[in-house]
């Protein structure tokens, strides 16, 4: 079994995907265009999971979250929480760095319209399934949305039925809780399913975890 935490900056593993990135690569080509690595580093007891990259945000910029709608709020929240140091400008050279904390995405590549397939969410399990590993100080993962929440509980080798996704939901494993979020995404702002008290509120229950 691999022991990747990162797919390799060629992977070829989602053909839809693979020609996706292609395209986007004649398209602009001074643009990431490739897996987007985890941000933070394995020492972190705090780890963060989204779904994936957004075509013009992080895909463009290498770094989760970075330039995408979605990571106002995050990144707003995280600094709010003491989980950051320096300020976010939405680009890899704002100096920008973690404390404690790592930022990843259940699925590495940009898909056509922010939504990957089951066999790509499958493909990628395993780079996730070994971030999570590798982080041996870990006592919080927070799940932003559903399909982050579902790639944590493969990774974990666990039944999915017995773990159902509610926003604010805590799911105790052995060495690590699970705290459910609504996606911090422009839709679901923008409709009110989740605004940023509540978004602080996961924060502030993932802080007392730590
Ligand atoms: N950008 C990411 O990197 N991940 C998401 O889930 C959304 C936007």
């Amino acid at each position: 079994m691999s022991k990747l935490t990162e797919p390799n900056k060629n992977c070829s593993k989602c053909r839809r995907l693979y020609n996706f990135r292609n395209k986007n690569k004649s398209n602009n080509p001074d643009w990431f265009n490739a897996p987007v690595p985890s941000f933070g580093d394995f020492s972190s007891s705090l780890l963060i999971v989204g779904l994936a990259p957004g075509l013009q945000g992080a895909n463009k910029t290498g770094r989760p979250f970075t330039g995408d709608y979605a990571g106002d709020l995050l990144y707003k929240t995280i600094n709010k929480f003491g989980l950051s140091n320096g300020e976010y400008q939405g680009n890899i050279d704002d100096n920008l760095s973690l404390e404690d904390c790592t930022i990843t995405n259940a699925v590495r590549c940009v898909p056509p319209k922010n939504k990957p397939v089951s066999e790509e969410i499958n493909n990628c399990n395993s780079f996730l399934q070994n971030t999570i590993n590798k982080h041996k100080n870990l006592k919080v993962i927070i799940a932003l949305g559903l399909i982050a929440h579902k790639s944590i509980i493969s990774a974990l080798n666990l039944k999915q039925k017995l773990y159902k996704f509610k926003h604010g939901n805590k799911h105790y494993f052995d060495n690590f809780v699970m705290i459910d979020s609504y996606h911090c995404s422009r839709y679901n702002t923008n409709t009110g399913r989740l605004n940023e008290k509540m978004f602080e509120k996961v924060f502030l229950e993932a802080k007392k975890e730590i």
